[in-house]
């Protein structure tokens, strides 16, 4: 169980009780068995009558976007309480209703770079769950070298004109809004770049689907053709779109980095599923001793990564937010996840090799789909190798800074 040491203790020790509290009274009975489906069917919402009533609680309460000021739907909770929330709800086999991408990434982007009619009409619709977001960024050749894209927006006066195709973009399926990096200066490479919100539903817009190794459709290529957007869909300066780029790329890596592995598959500690797949000896323990020990080392690793998560935490409790060392605990979590897995189906044996059939719990055929999936995130939010020159560059001071 947490504790916090600081002198904030007893009121966040208190306010935990008061979040387990009202999770027990409000979060409906019949949604417990469902969990695993909600994190299927994600990015779609699920429906149902429970399903609107955990969300409609929720979305009163503001503690959907708990960290975010009451005026935009937000909770008005520290970040402290907020991270507290957002860990009861797992503990206690709950989920956040409203979350996605609009709450992780282009919320807080929104919060520091938006102008105040954006944050009403964007934020306000986010915190009730109303609309989906998706991340219109990455484009044929141009994904770690992301400035390099080349979509444009064309001035026409009133509107800009938006010709050019995004791919790999998460939710595009079933998003109502994109926000999307587009060129509008030629001449310059980060400094043509601009930060714009494009309604999904604009003429012009065609989504067509891209399936993952994993069975699901989880991202799609994202073609615009001649989309008119209103200028008001500018978020900051024109040419100034990279800083914000860059600042929601580090809200998106702290997302990564949350307290948790994946939330589908057997979720249960590595030496609790071992009881059921492998020896155990006479002692209790797991036959295998090279296998015990790397078991062991596995989750010493993970428990590091906590602590230094929590560290992180409190560096940033100012309320400035994440900063470069998202990075670092992105390229742990990325590892220790894939570590895990592949943990997880060296214990399962054939059993952890499942897609369909009888003969496979649902749990072990999720297990699978969750081994293959994980292998994105250490591609995702940008790869491995590229954190590495940002921590190198940023936080180590090693390369010269660009
Ligand atoms: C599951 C998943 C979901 C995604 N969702 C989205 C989304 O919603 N929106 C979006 O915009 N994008 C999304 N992406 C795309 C993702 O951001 C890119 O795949 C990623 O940035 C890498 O770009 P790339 O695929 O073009 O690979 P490349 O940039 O071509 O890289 C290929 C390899 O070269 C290495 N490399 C490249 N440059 C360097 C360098 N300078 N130094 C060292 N090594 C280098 C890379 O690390 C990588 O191993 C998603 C990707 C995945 C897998």
């Amino acid at each position: 169980m947490d504790t916090f040491a600081d002198a904030t203790a007893g009121e966040l020790n208190s306010f935990r009780d008061e979040v387990r509290g009202w999770i027990q009274e409000n979060f409906p009975a019949s949604l417990r068995e469902k969990i695993e489906e909600y994190y299927r069917t994600l990015p779609r919402y699920p429906e149902g009558a429970d399903w609107k009533l955990w969300k409609d609680r929720v979305v009163q309460k503001g503690w959907g976007t708990p960290g975010w000021p009451v005026e935009y739907g937000g909770g008005g909770l520290s970040t402290e309480q907020a991270r507290l929330l957002e860990r009861e709800y797992l503990a206690s086999g709950a989920f956040n209703p409203v979350e996605g991408f609009g709450t992780s990434m282009l919320g807080p982007t929104l919060l520091e770079y938006g102008n105040e009619q954006q944050k009403q009409m964007h934020l306000t619709r986010v915190s009730r769950g109303e609309v989906r977001w998706c991340q219109g960024y990455s484009e044929p050749g141009s994904g770690s070298d992301l400035a390099s894209l080349r979509t444009k927006a064309e001035d026409e006066g009133d509107h800009y004109l938006i010709n050019g195709q995004k791919i790999w973009t998460s939710g595009s399926r079933y998003a109502d809004w994109c926000f999307c990096l587009v060129r509008t200066d030629q001449s310059r490479k980060q400094e043509g770049i601009s930060f714009i919100l494009i309604d999904m539903k604009s003429k012009g817009v065609d989504v067509r689907p891209i399936q993952l190794i994993s069975g699901q459709w989880h991202f799609s290529e994202v073609f615009f053709t001649d989309v008119k957007v209103p200028k008001e869909n500018l978020v900051g300066q024109l040419n100034k779109g990279w800083s914000i780029a860059k600042r929601l790329l580090q809200f998106e890596r702290n997302t990564v980095t949350d307290n948790r592995f994946s939330v589908a598959g057997d979720v249960r500690p590595l030496s609790v599923v071992a009881r059921d797949y492998v020896e155990i000896d006479a002692s209790g323990q797991i036959a295998n001793k090279d296998l015990r020990a790397r078991i062991a080392k596995h989750m010493m690793d993970f428990r590091s990564l906590q602590l230094l998560q929590r560290r992180m935490l409190d560096e940033t409790r100012d309320g400035r937010g994440p900063n470069e060392s998202a990075s670092v605990i992105k390229n742990a979590k990325a590892r220790l996840t894939q570590e895990r897995e592949e943990l997880l189906i060296e214990i399962m044996g054939v059993q952890g090799l499942g897609w369909e059939g009888d003969e496979f719990s649902q749990i072990e055929k999720d297990t699978t789909r969750v081994f293959l999936f994980d292998k994105a995130m250490s591609i995702y939010s940008g790869t491995t190798e590229i954190q590495n020159n940002i921590i190198a560059k940023r936080t180590l001071g090693l390369l010269d800074h660009q």
